[in-house]
C-alpha cells in the first residue's frame, strides 16, 4: 500500500506540482508548505515571553501590557514576507496553521504562555472577512491556544469600521480613533483573565496599540501580545 500511495503522490505532483511559499521550488515527498532549506533559513526571533525584548520596546509608553512577542523577523524580501503574502491575498490559510502549531510548541515547550485564558486574533470588519473569506490569524491564534491549553475565542473583540489603522495623526486619524476603530461585546467577558491578542505582522504596532486598548478597557485584563513577525 505504501508503494502505491507514493506512486499516487508522485502523479499527483505532476499534476499538481506543489511549490514552496518561502521561494516557488518544487517541494519534494515528505515536505510540506516550505522546502527544507525555507524552513532551515527561518528567521526565528528566539524572543521569548520571559526577557525584555524588542518588540516589547515598540509598546512602550503606548498602552499598558505585560508583555510581547513574535516568532519571526519580517523582511522585505524574503522567505517570511513570502509566506504572509501567500497566507492573506492568495487563500493560503494552511500556512496559518503551520506557523501557529510551529510557534505554539515553541511556547509550550518555554511554558512562558501557560498561564493564558483566552487568544484573540485582530479581527477584520465583517465586509473584509467576507470579501477575504477568512481572518488570515484565525488559525495561528487558534493552533498556539491549543497548544498552550487556552480557549480560541473571536466573539468578543470587534472591529467596527472597515479602515485601515492610520499611523499617521491626521485629522481622519483623530477621527477614527474618536469613533473607535474596535470595541468589546461584552465589556466584562475578559474581567480578571490573562488574554494573549495575535496578529500576523508587528510593524508600526499601531493596530496592536488601538485593539489593546479596547480590550484594556476590561477591569483586571491582563494583556500580552504575539505575531508571526515583526519588522525591526
Ligand atoms: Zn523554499
Amino acid at each position: 500500500m505504501g508503494y502505491i500511495s507514493n506512486i499516487i503522490n508522485d502523479i499527483n505532483s505532476i499534476l499538481f506540482p506543489r511549490l514552496c511559499f518561502g521561494c516557488n521550488a518544487l517541494l519534494t515527498r515528505g515536505e510540506e508548505h516550505i522546502c527544507t532549506i525555507c524552513r532551515n533559513q527561518l528567521p526565528l526571533t528566539e524572543y521569548n515571553y520571559e526577557v525584555e525584548n524588542p518588540v516589547d520596546r515598540i509598546f512602550y509608553g503606548r498602552v499598558v501590557i505585560e508583555k510581547a512577542s513574535a516568532f519571526l523577523f519580517f523582511s522585505e524580501n524574503g522567505i517570511v514576507k513570502n509566506l504572509i503574502h501567500y497566507l492573506k491575498y492568495k487563500n493560503q490559510v494552511q500556512i496559518g496553521q503551520f506557523l501557529g502549531d510551529w510557534y505554539g510548541h515553541v511556547l509550550k515547550e518555554n511554558n512562558s504562555l501557560a498561564h493564558i485564558d483566552y487568544v484573540i486574533a485582530v479581527p477584520l470588519h465583517k465586509n473584509k472577512l467576507k470579501k477575504r473569506g477568512y481572518n488570515q490569524v484565525a488559525l495561528f491564534a487558534q493552533k498556539i491556544a491549543q497548544h498552550i491549553d487556552a480557549q480560541y475565542i473571536d466573539h468578543i473583540l470587534i472591529k467596527t469600521a472597515n479602515t485601515r489603522t492610520q499611523t499617521k495623526k491626521t485629522r481622519i486619524h483623530r477621527w477614527q480613533q474618536k469613533q473607535s476603530l474596535y470595541i468589546l461585546s461584552d465589556p466584562n467577558f475578559l474581567c480578571n483573565k490573562n488574554v494573549l491578542l495575535v496578529d500576523d505582522v508587528i510593524t508600526t504596532g499601531a493596530t496592536m496599540e488601538v485593539c489593546a486598548k479596547t480590550l484594556g478597557e476590561t477591569p483586571g485584563i491582563k494583556l500580552y501580545l504575539g505575531a508571526m513577525a515583526v519588522v525591526l
